[in-house]
């Protein structure tokens, strides 16, 4: 992301516990703000209802081909890294 003030190329992150945003995104050279850093929890959710979402969408495809039993097998491994992640979280 370009920087239309200065031109800079990089951003900072600066954390902010003091709000209900996890962080923000600042320009490296000048520190105009650029954008919302939600919090890591937000993104686990998600990816937890992006998992769901897609888990219906296979269970309502009536034949089960290559395809669809390779999607559920992605699908278990993506929740299954989730898991370990929100985990992580958890225990600190
Ligand atoms: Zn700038």
């Amino acid at each position: 992301m370009t920087c239309e003030k200065c031109g800079e190329d990089g951003t900072d992150t600066i954390l902010t516990p003091e709000l209900i945003h996890y962080g923000k995104q600042v320009c490296a050279g000048c520190r105009k703000f650029e954008a919302w850093i939600p919090k890591p929890e937000n993104h686990i959710f998600n990816a937890q209802n992006k998992i769901v979402a897609a888990r219906d969408l296979l269970a309502s495809m009536p034949d089960r081909t290559d395809e669809t039993m390779l999607a559920e097998y992605h699908l278990k491994m993506a929740a299954a890294i989730l898991r370990g992640v929100t985990a992580e979280l958890v225990d600190g």
